[in-house]
């Protein structure tokens, strides 16, 4: 059952604090981590075996939304497609070397960027380059994340003859004077339209993406593509709240400041999502996204199998990701590796004969124990202190227990959790707020200055 919370308990906890799609999270991530330190991951990730989730980054668009904090190539020319899929060829070929045995995926995603800028002998060639060193399971998910405004039936059915099965489609928001300022025009009828031969060709999990704290969004316009999006009957939707960062995002400038809805009012945005969605027959999964109660992302949260990863939540197929393409990151082995964010020095160190790696992280075990904890609160929205007693032992446990009774009181008496002692339930209360649950875990944040580079909680 939604609960409200007050504006004080609002204000009271808006503060920077990560959205825990990692741990640690990637300011925490250093330079010093390189191709021999994720070599070393790879051999591990090799010896573990198992089947593997893959990721490939496509960062190609044809304009550029100015709401978009993505790491993105924006050309009309698709030339620049056949340049890029050259080079992951390679990426492909040199990271599988290091896999020899562990060659079986269950999980698949490709996000960008636009993935349908390609057409479809592209999409068909990027299929092709894994294929050829990876075997997909019968039941893997294969997800891809589309444009709507450019892409045709034609590359949908093209994708769902690979054996894609979940697509996902940035909608942001259907008001014409919201999308005419972002730069993102794209008419309802083309997403319906889509969802519908998304349907015909056999995806079996249709997702829509929304944006919230954009420019001119008003409880009235928001309201109508609420209504519109629970008409189109999607499996799952993500609902974001827009990331202002002009100082790291340059072309955000372009957005009227003065436009963008304040705090309180991106606060009733989100809690009007809610409503309008749980109302509508989802459940709200987590922090931010919404899935029909028999979608398998609403049945791996009770069943305690989903995961949170770079893509949002995520039902977890495979213990270690492998990702491909420019500043894609993967998670091997107990590492996280992130490739360079320029295409020029992804290319080079390609070409070189190079894996391509810019920065990542070796987790040490405290930071395994702590992902662990926040992975539990950020999905499952509990956390029992007997289950991080058996995976981790006994010192692991009085090491949580301590950072649970050090928050407790402020959290219990504000009504965002309960405990009895072994275990710690996030309540629906919580839930608006469960990143501030989670940061009490966050050794990290502990440093000097250890939040203020994150967007606010709220
Ligand atoms: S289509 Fe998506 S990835 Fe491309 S610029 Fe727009 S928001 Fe960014």
């Amino acid at each position: 059952m939604l609960q409200i919370p007050s504006w004080d308990l609002i204000k009271k906890y808006d503060r920077p604090g990560p959205r825990y799609t990692s741990y640690p999270t990637a300011p925490e991530w250093s330079g010093a981590f390189q191709a021999p330190q994720y070599l070393e991951h790879l051999a591990r990730a090799e010896r573990a075996g198992g089947p593997l989730s893959l990721y490939v980054h496509l960062p190609f668009c044809r304009e550029m939304c100015r709401f978009c904090g993505c790491n993105v190539v924006a050309t009309h020319d698709r030339s620049r497609a056949d340049q890029y899929l050259d080079v992951l060829e390679k990426e492909v070929a040199l990271v599988a070397a290091h896999l020899p045995t562990r060659r079986t995926v269950s999980q698949l995603h490709w996000g960008g960027g636009t993935p349908t800028f390609l057409d479809e002998a592209q999409l068909t060639r990027c299929h092709a380059i894994l294929a050829r060193h990876f075997r997909f399971l019968p039941d893997a998910e294969l997800a891809v994340e589309i444009d709507p405004a450019i892409t045709s039936r034609s590359q949908i059915r093209t994708l769902a003859g690979l054996g894609f099965n979940r697509i996902s489609m940035g909608v942001q928001d259907f008001d014409p004077r919201v999308q005419e300022t972002v730069g993102r025009i794209q008419g309802e009828r083309e997403t319906a339209d889509l969802v519908e031969a998304a349907r015909a060709a056999g995806f079996h999990g249709v997702n829509l993406d929304l944006i919230y704290g954009l420019p001119y969004q008003t409880p009235e316009t928001w309201a109508d593509t609420l209504r519109r999006i629970v008409a189109m009957r999607p499996d799952r939707m993500a609902v974001f709240g827009f990331a202002y960062t002009p100082w790291f995002k340059p072309h955000q400038n372009l957005l009227p400041r003065e436009a963008l809805p304040g705090t309180e009012a991106r606060v009733r945005l989100f809690l009007q999502t809610v409503e309008a969605f749980t109302g509508g027959g989802y459940r709200l999964i987590g922090l931010d996204h919404f899935a029909l109660e028999g979608d398998e992302l609403a049945r791996a949260q009770r069943a305690g199998t989903m995961f949170r990863n770079f893509q949002g939540y995520t039902v977890r197929p495979a213990e270690d990701t492998v990702s491909f393409g420019v500043s894609s990151i993967s998670d091997v082995g107990g590492a996280y590796a992130q490739n360079p964010h320029k295409l020029k020095d992804w290319t080079d160190a390609v070409e070189a004969g190079r894996v391509p790696v810019d920065r990542g992280a070796a987790m040490t075990g405290d930071d395994v124990l702590r992902r662990f904890v926040i992975n539990r609160i950020m999905c499952q929205l509990r956390l029992d202190l007997g289950e991080v007693a058996e995976r981790f032992g006994a010192p692991a446990r009085a090491a949580i227990e301590a950072d649970v009774r050090a928050g407790l009181d402020e959290l219990t008496a504000d009504g965002l959790v309960t405990f009895d002692g072994q275990v710690l339930g996030v309540t629906p209360l919580g839930q608006l707020l469960v990143r501030n649950v989670a940061m009490l875990f966050d050794a990290y944040l502990r440093k000097p200055a250890g939040a203020s580079k994150f967007s606010r909680t709220v």
